[in-house]
């Protein structure tokens, strides 16, 4: 089965508490456009190269279609329209007043110089131009396209166009239209999250013990705050190693030696320098199943396979990464009574915040960080709310609620306008 049918598989629990006509279901399993495009771009070499590369639109019943570009070998017509489905559903179960996007060029980024990867960034707008815009399709940065790719994009755009539109990108730099608050806008998102689950549970408002699999940018933020608000970061990895200290790490020392020289050490800062301290060696697998409060998956998909859900022990799962639990796993979860927070609420305030970037550029108004985040916060409580109780008044799981209250959101704009 293609990526695109897997990603509808989702929608079928949720099919069973709601009740929605069969004519929106065909609207809502059918994207609205798919746009293959071939980008020509001359090389450093002086010789022409051809790229694919991809537009999909799957819903615009909620708003302007929203969803990142990103640049990787495995880009095609399947993967982009199954995320921007997912980009739907995670835009209305967070609110916002968006539709689904998603596109990609077929590439890998590590075989082009920066000229050209500036030379490709620009074609795919040239190419699609005239299908993007502020009340159209509004891109972000996705895997392997960053801030400054978003630059180049929106200049292109706007040389096209004839006029300044910042709002048609989001993830700009923040001295080029971004926001403030972007950057660390996916974990404090996932952070706002679970302080909301916090007061529904009886998971310690403070004190909880977490690990977290992935110390990236998302992971990272997430950590820095949960670290900051009294949690005990347990156990971190990367994609080379796993560490386990049982009185927790020093978020910050750690990133910022992973910041200087590129790896995973257990360091601590004493008199503003980083020193070693005493942490164990631990499997990836081990990782994932600890005995802790909070399990916080935020690098790879699949990476909670059947097998690792057997032996999970955490008794809350955020999922801070795209599809980190696999659907199998899923189901052994849920049976376990674990709760696991899907990555369509979990991982939302990343959006959210490329909304409110959105927002700033067409008021030409522009925000502090402690006003986005504020802003962030309240969107993110909202939405985990309305999916708790979805999940509480149903008895199914937050996965579930999650689909269904988004399901409904897209219905009631569907009959309204019929
Ligand atoms: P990143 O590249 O900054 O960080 C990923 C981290 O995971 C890296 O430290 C990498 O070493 C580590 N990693 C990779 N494979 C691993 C493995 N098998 N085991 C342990 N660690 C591993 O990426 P990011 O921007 O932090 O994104 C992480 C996840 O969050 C992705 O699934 C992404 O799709 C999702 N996400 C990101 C955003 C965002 O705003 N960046 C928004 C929504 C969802």
């Amino acid at each position: 089965m293609n990526l695109f049918n897997q990603a509808l598989l989702r929608l079928k629990p949720a099919l069973d508490h709601i009740s929605v006509s069969d004519e929106f279901l065909e609207v809502i399993r059918t994207p609205e456009r798919v746009v293959q495009v071939a980008i020509k771009i001359k090389m450093d070499n002086g010789r022409i190269r051809v790229f694919d590369g991809y537009r999909a639109v799957h819903s615009t019943l909620l708003g302007p279609a929203k969803g990142g570009i990103r640049f990787h070998p495995s880009v095609d017509e399947s993967e982009v329209k199954s995320l921007a489905f997912w980009m739907a559903i995670k835009c209305a179960v967070a609110g916002l007043p968006y539709g689904g996007g998603k596109g990609g060029v077929k590439v890998n980024t590590k075989d082009l110089s920066i000229g050209e990867l500036e030379r490709l960034s620009r074609g795919y707008v040239r190419a699609l131009w005239k299908y993007l815009g502020e009340d159209e399709d509004i891109p972000a940065p996705d895997m392997y396209t960053n801030p400054k790719i978003m630059a180049w994009m929106t200049d292109e755009y706007c040389v096209l166009k004839g006029r300044k539109e910042l709002g048609v990108f989001t993830g700009k730099p923040v001295s080029f239209g971004g926001s403030l608050g972007r950057s660390e806008a996916t974990g404090m998102g996932g952070f706002y999250v679970l302080q909301t689950i916090q007061k529904m549970t009886a998971l310690p408002r403070s004190g909880a013990r977490i690990a977290i699999q992935g110390l990236g940018n998302v992971g990272g933020s997430f950590g820095r705050i949960a670290a900051k608000e009294g949690h005990v970061i347990v156990a971190v990895s990367d994609s080379t190693s796993a560490l386990y200290r049982e009185e927790g790490f020093d978020i910050d020392a750690i990133l910022a030696y992973k910041e200087t020289f590129g790896s995973l050490r257990p360091v601590e800062y004493k008199n503003s320098e980083l020193v070693e301290v005493d942490a164990k060696k631990i499997t990836h697998e081990e990782l994932l199943t600890l005995d802790v409060d909070i399990l916080v998956p935020a690098a790879v998909e699949d990476s909670i396979t059947e097998h690792i859900a057997r032996d999970v022990k955490s008794k809350v799962i955020i999922e801070l990464a795209n599809g980190p639990v696999t659907a199998a796993a899923d189901q052994i979860l849920e049976e376990k009574g674990v709760i696991v927070v899907p990555d369509v609420l979990a991982n939302s305030g990343g959006v959210t915040v490329s909304y409110l970037e959105w927002v700033q550029n067409r008021m030409g108004m522009y925000w502090t960080e402690k006003e986005v985040n504020e802003e962030l916060k309240k969107k993110m409580v909202a939405a985990t709310e309305e999916v708790w109780e979805f999940s509480k008044n149903r008895n199914c799981s937050l996965r579930t609620a999650a689909y269904s209250t988004a399901l409904m959101k897209l219905y009631r704009a569907f009959e309204e306008c019929k």
